[in-house]
């Protein structure tokens, strides 16, 4: 599994894969932080393909094409808000990786690059999200064999440091 992961420091929409994802809000028609980024590269074709979506639920993943990105697609989904730790969300964040890689594979997606979802305005834990998306890239990479390449793209210093730090303890 480890030359099929990597985990770098970076901007996610310079990524040359198939797919990126998207850490989105439910209504799907942008936001701050990577969501915000992602629209800004995408150019304003991207939200109007959201706007036909009809948003998405916490959890769920839909797909767009990603028009000006280098990444023809872009997988959109929605990572839990920190709320305590009580509400599920190490669940949902487990369900939005699960979601993501399987609508990558249906749509024949071969390499995608992921940011840290939730961890930013939705204020998950770092280093809890960060073992709840290894977790889960790694068992789906043990299972799948026709994604080539995950990357978690850590967008800051902070981050990325802990995210490797996890990824070794695998
Ligand atoms: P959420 O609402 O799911 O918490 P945010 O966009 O606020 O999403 O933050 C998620 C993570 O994405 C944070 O670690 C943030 O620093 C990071 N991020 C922001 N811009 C980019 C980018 N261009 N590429 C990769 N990661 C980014």
């Amino acid at each position: 599994m480890i030359d099929r992961f990597e985990v770098i420091k970076g901007d996610i929409t310079k990524q040359n894969v198939d797919a990126i994802v998207n850490a989105a809000n439910t209504s799907l028609l942008g936001g701050g932080g990577v969501d915000g980024a992602i629209h800004r590269a995408a150019g304003p074709e991207l939200v109007m393909e959201c706007r036909e979506l009809h948003g998405c639920k916490t959890s769920q993943a839909k797909i767009t094409k990603g028009y000006k990105l280098s990444a023809n697609w872009v997988i959109h989904t929605v990572g839990p808000v920190w709320q305590g730790g009580n509400k599920g969300e190490d669940e949902l964040l487990a369900t939005c990786y699960r979601n993501s890689l399987e609508l990558a594979v249906k749509n024949g997606v071969r390499t995608i690059a992921y940011p840290s979802i939730s961890t930013g305005a939705y204020r998950f834990p770092v280093e809890k999200a960060a073992m709840i998306a290894i977790n889960e890239i790694k068992r789906f990479l043990e299972t799948d064999s026709s994604i080539e390449k995950v990357l978690m793209v850590c967008f800051d210093e902070d981050t990325y440091r802990k995210y490797l730090e996890i990824c070794g303890s695998f």
